[in-house]
């Protein structure tokens, strides 16, 4: 996720917190020190709710930190890896490098995490009866009650059976289990979801109109949020669907026109941009391939420098998310396509190219599919 940072790694899992996390760190801590605190115990000061309401961010964060880290130690154990969790406005999500292959599966890693909120609402509580017990300042009390609820409506909400939310995993597990198909489960799954993103949104408009406008700005936000994901992950589960089935080296265009470092970029421009109509060529030294030259390389370079410049000093050398093998599966190559933004990979057996897998390769391949299926 764009504008993250880490903190921190738990076995081997990076932990980052997104820019936008602050937005509901500081809609929690001021709601709460300016209009709960105040309505419902008058009589603490100031620092009091203040101090508090900072806490109870935090460990609302660590309660959503718990639970993601829970959904990631099943996924680990059941041989699933798990890259990093991202803390962000709407809460967290790990980044599992790849779908359960079983019903069974994805059941245990998707009650993994509401398990965790039900444990942490109960460990709050008890942590709360013990302290007013010992007669601690009854803030401290307080705030642990509020946590203890916070996980409870944590684990509800999440509970829902809108797919991609955990209960979605949940419902979709079940009928993936009885029907036999994930296509068939993901899409009843993601269409509750859609619904129940829906009625989040009208939920948060009746709010919004009767004068209830932070939280029915959020709901309204968490709604569409919901209904994004939803069709979001049905799509992807379609072309993960396609895509994980066909190896790179029978979808890649071969016969890749390269061109040489030495050359200059005018000639690139008049010779190659324009003649092939590509907007990336392979870049080689030697018969070697070094890099890729772009046209959006071209267009930084002052015009009038063409004819001097070589395209080797304007070349973008070779890196991991430019280059697939033969043997990946197409689904690894739209992974580093999205991760480039060149929009292209170089199919390359150790040394030697053999070909090209573009966007447009990907795109044209859907729509001829969907023309020939219907
Ligand atoms: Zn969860």
């Amino acid at each position: 996720m764009k504008g993250s940072f880490r903190i921190g790694k738990i076995k081997g899992i990076l932990i980052e917190v997104n820019a936008s996390w602050f937005i509901i760190f500081a809609l929690v801590t001021y709601s709460l020190a300016a209009s709960y605190f105040p309505v419902y115990y008058p009589e603490f000061d100031s620092t009091t709710r203040w101090v508090s309401s900072s806490a109870i961010a935090l460990l609302f964060f660590v309660s959503v930190l718990l639970h993601e880290l829970s959904h990631s130690l099943v996924s680990i154990k059941l041989g699933m890896p798990v890259k990093r969790i991202t803390l962000f406005i709407f809460g967290g999500v790990a980044q599992i490098e790849q779908e359960p292959d079983e019903p069974v599966k994805e059941l245990k890693m998707a009650i993994a995490g509401p398990a965790m909120s039900i444990f942490l609402c109960v460990l709050f509580f008890l942590l709360s009866v013990a302290l007013r017990s010992f007669g601690a300042p009854q803030a401290a009390v307080v705030s642990l009650q509020y946590l203890s609820t916070i996980n409870l409506t944590l684990a509800i909400f999440n509970l829902f059976p809108a797919f991609p939310l955990d209960g979605g995993r949940v419902l979709r597990a079940i009928i993936w289990r009885f029907s036999g198909s994930l296509q068939k489960s993901t899409r009843i799954a993601s269409a509750m979801g859609s619904i129940f993103g829906y009625f989040l949104i009208a939920f948060g408009i009746f709010m919004l109109l009767n004068n209830i406008i932070i939280n029915g700005i959020w709901l309204v936000f968490i709604g569409w949020f919901i209904n994004q994901m939803s069709r979001e992950s049905y799509q992807s589960m379609l072309l993960s669907d396609i895509f994980d089935k066909i190896k790179v080296g029978e979808f890649m265009t071969g016969k890749v026109v390269t061109i040489d470092r030495s050359v200059s970029v005018q000639e690139l421009v008049d010779n190659y941009f324009l003649k092939y109509k590509f907007a990336v060529f392979p870049v080689s030294q030697e018969g070697r391939i070094i890099g890729i030259v772009s046209a959006a390389s071209v267009k930084q370079l002052d015009a009038a420098a063409r004819p001097q410049t070589s395209v080797g000093s304007i070349t973008t050398p070779l890196s991991d998310k430019l280059v697939v093998s033969p043997e990946d599966i197409v689904s690894e190559a739209m992974k580093r396509l999205s991760a480039n933004g060149v929009g292209r990979v170089l199919v390359m057996d150790q040394e030697n190219l053999l070909g090209i897998v573009s966007n447009t390769d990907i795109l044209n391949y859907m729509w001829i599919r969907n023309q020939i299926s219907k």
